[in-house]
């Protein structure tokens, strides 16, 4: 039976570190961290991850600003939103919820960002600087609380075989880069992977970012793997992983649970980047 990553209570312990810097950050420079908030259109699942991320920054200090623009508002309104962000200095990070409307580009926005205050991490040259190695950037929010749920298992993660399904922008490829800084042996899988269970059985570390329930079965993951899922697939009885927890869990060493596991700590890591930001851009 796989020990339970706790992400619920990882991300509480990291919130209160950030809230500590956010009140120090206030004490001396007499305003919040502020973090800007973009939400295009009204996506359901979205506004709930608004919701979250916005009751997190009362958590931790941190002032928020949000700002919903109607579903038909321009790419051009967007940018000129953006362009305001970059240039207001009570505002120290951005972030645009994805998905956005369709006749909106989603990597034009992103790259209207100023990359100082791009809380998220997508912006081009913040994804550089991590493939590069290069320290200063930020990094992206989910692959980054990845990182801290495997480390929390006091497990080496250096010469381990880690296989990430999924290989998107903002999940997939981020994490392969940052599970290869940290010195394991990194196969990426994707829809156009052949024998997808010959790779999986094989990862000492599996991390699923699919996006299909129950996707990952028990006879795809090796005994004692620490099993990382990233899904979030909603339907009518409730919010669901990638992994057939119920019957990987017996397999697995360790196992971050949905919800509970990876979600948390994307916030706790989005406020982290923010304040980090705020406090080195003073
Ligand atoms: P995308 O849809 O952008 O990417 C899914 C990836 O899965 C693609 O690379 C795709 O391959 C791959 N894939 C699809 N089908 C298969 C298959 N049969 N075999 C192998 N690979 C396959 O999703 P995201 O990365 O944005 O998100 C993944 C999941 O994680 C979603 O459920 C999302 O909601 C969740 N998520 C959760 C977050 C959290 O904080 N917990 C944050 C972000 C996302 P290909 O590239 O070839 O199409």
């Amino acid at each position: 039976m796989a020990e339970l990553i706790d992400g619920k209570k990882l991300a509480l312990k990291i919130k209160g570190e950030v809230r500590v810097y956010a009140e120090k950050f206030e004490k001396t420079l007499g305003r919040k961290v502020g973090l800007a908030v973009v939400k295009v259109g009204d996506d359901p699942a979205s506004a709930i991850y608004v919701r979250n991320k916005v009751k997190a920054c009362d958590e931790c200090n941190v002032q928020s600003f949000t700002y919903f623009l109607n579903g038909d508002s321009s790419q051009a309104d967007v940018i000129a939103l953006i362009k305001k962000l970059n240039n207001d200095n009570a505002v120290d990070g951005i972030l645009v919820q994805l998905p956005l409307p369709k006749h909106v580009d989603e990597r034009t926005v992103l790259a209207e960002i100023a990359p100082q205050k791009d809380a998220d991490g997508f912006h081009v040259v913040n994804a550089g600087k991590l493939f590069l190695g290069e320290s200063g950037g930020s990094v992206a929010c989910t692959p980054r609380g990845i990182i801290e749920l495997i480390k929390s298992t006091d497990q080496p993660i250096a010469g381990k075989h880690a296989v990430v399904v999924g290989r998107s922008n903002i999940v997939g490829k981020p994490i392969a880069a940052l599970l290869l800084q940290n010195d394991a042996t990194v196969t990426v899988c994707h829809s156009k992977t052949k024998n997808l269970s010959d790779f999986t059985k094989n990862a000492d570390i599996l991390v699923a970012a699919v996006g299909k329930k129950n996707f990952i079965t028990a006879d795809m993951v090796k005994p004692g793997a620490i099993v990382i899922d990233v899904g979030m697939n909603r339907d009518e009885s409730g919010l669901h992983g990638d992994v057939d927890f119920d019957n990987v869990k017996d397999v697995a060493g360790y196992i971050t649970p949905v919800p509970g596991g990876v979600g948390p700590m994307t916030v706790a890591m989005l406020l982290l980047n923010t304040v980090c930001g705020a406090t080195s851009n003073e």
